[in-house]
């Protein structure tokens, strides 16, 4: 027996709670199939509307949701994971398609894992999870593309969120100088703490604004989506570089074409549900060098299973910040 979260729908009825599952249980999975002792999972955006059945993430239904988990393998047929191997899986469907980390136990598709990488414990690895992934994911996008500590400011938005937090910590470690957007005035201690050298209220670019102002950001880190993407957008230098992956703020995008054909600013999109294995090994062993480790557990909480719940209307509620870890096993 293991315990689990488990969401189910039932003549549209939605129903959620922590359940007892045997291993019997677990989804099969065809080929190359790995079973995880899960340790930890986390909470991410995609996991609190799940757990609160606020958007149609979850697509099949039972679901155990959690797009992250940490774990040691338990049985393998998948030639890169051995028993005794710790993995760390994010995305791929986790929590929405299949079952994912917010169980103590998880079978999985061994194409699916990274190694954790050396340096990082197994707590850490979560405390990162897929919003501090996707932030290294944004800091490897605006290097490939030239912007470099030095070059000019980096705006961060939803800055006091999972994906925000961990890239100002990443960021600001790395030597750039960092603007941080928030809504939250309480965490401006917080932020600096993290290593943002300048908070902006994120008010000023959340209403609709001029296709074109005043040049300032040589790059941007945006969670948010809307009208926020489209300011900071029409806020990027010459040849500036705009990462979104996020829509904290909403999916539309109302914008113009003029920072791309007179500025000519990049926009690109981050994906890391669906990222190649060799950029997540990347993006994993940049994070296991570049995290500072002492900020990055003054920016975690970690709780047991049962508190998800709560943990997850906080983060829609907007009165979360930093992450959450979920031990399973507690
Ligand atoms: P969090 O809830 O931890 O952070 C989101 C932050 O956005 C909040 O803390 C808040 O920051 C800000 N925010 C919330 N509501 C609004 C609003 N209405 N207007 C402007 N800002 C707002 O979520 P995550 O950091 O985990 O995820 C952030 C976004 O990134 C989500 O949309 C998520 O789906 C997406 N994401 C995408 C991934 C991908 O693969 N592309 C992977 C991971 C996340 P503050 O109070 O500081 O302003």
């Amino acid at each position: 027996m293991f315990r689990a979260i488990l969401l189910s729908r039932i003549n549209d009825q939605f129903s959620a709670g922590v359940a007892e599952l045997e291993d019997s249980d677990l989804p099969v999975i065809a080929t190359r199939a790995v079973k995880l002792s899960v340790e930890y999972s986390s909470l991410n955006y995609k996991d609190a509307l799940a757990l609160t059945n606020r958007s149609p993430v979850v697509r099949k239904w039972p679901m155990v949701p959690g797009i992250d988990a940490v774990g040691t393998v338990t049985e393998s047929s998948h030639p890169g994971f051995s028993v005794g191997t710790t993995a760390v899986l994010n995305g791929w469907g986790a929590g929405e398609i299949h079952w994912g980390g917010l169980a103590q136990r998880a079978c999985l598709d061994g194409d699916w894992l990274v190694p954790l990488p050396e340096g990082l414990t197994s707590l850490e690895a979560m405390a990162i999870g897929t919003a501090g992934y996707t932030a290294m994911l944004c800091v490897l996008a605006l290097e490939d593309n030239g912007v470099n500590p030095g070059v000019g400011e980096i705006l961060v938005t939803g800055a006091s969120g999972g994906v925000g937090s961990i890239a100002i910590l990443l960021l600001a470690r790395l030597g750039y100088r960092v603007v941080a957007s928030t809504g939250k005035s309480e965490t401006h201690a917080y932020l600096k703490e993290l290593g943002a050298q300048e908070i902006i209220d994120r008010a000023t670019l959340a209403a609709p604004g001029k296709p074109l102002q005043k040049e300032r950001f040589a790059g941007v880190v945006d969670s948010v989506g809307s009208h926020t993407l489209a300011n900071a957008c029409a806020q990027v230098r010459y040849a500036g570089v705009v990462t979104a992956c996020g829509l904290a703020q909403g999916m539309d995008f109302p914008a113009s074409v003029a920072p791309f054909i007179l500025r000519g600013v990049k926009l690109i999109g981050v994906d890391s549900v669906m990222a190649p294995i060799a950029r997540r090994v990347s993006a994993w062993q940049r994070l296991a060098r570049d995290i500072d480790h002492r900020c990055l557990a003054s920016l975690t909480q970690k709780i047991g299973l049962g508190e998800s719940f709560g943990a997850a209307a906080a983060l829609m509620a907007g009165t979360h910040h930093g992450r959450t870890v979920i031990d399973v096993n507690a």
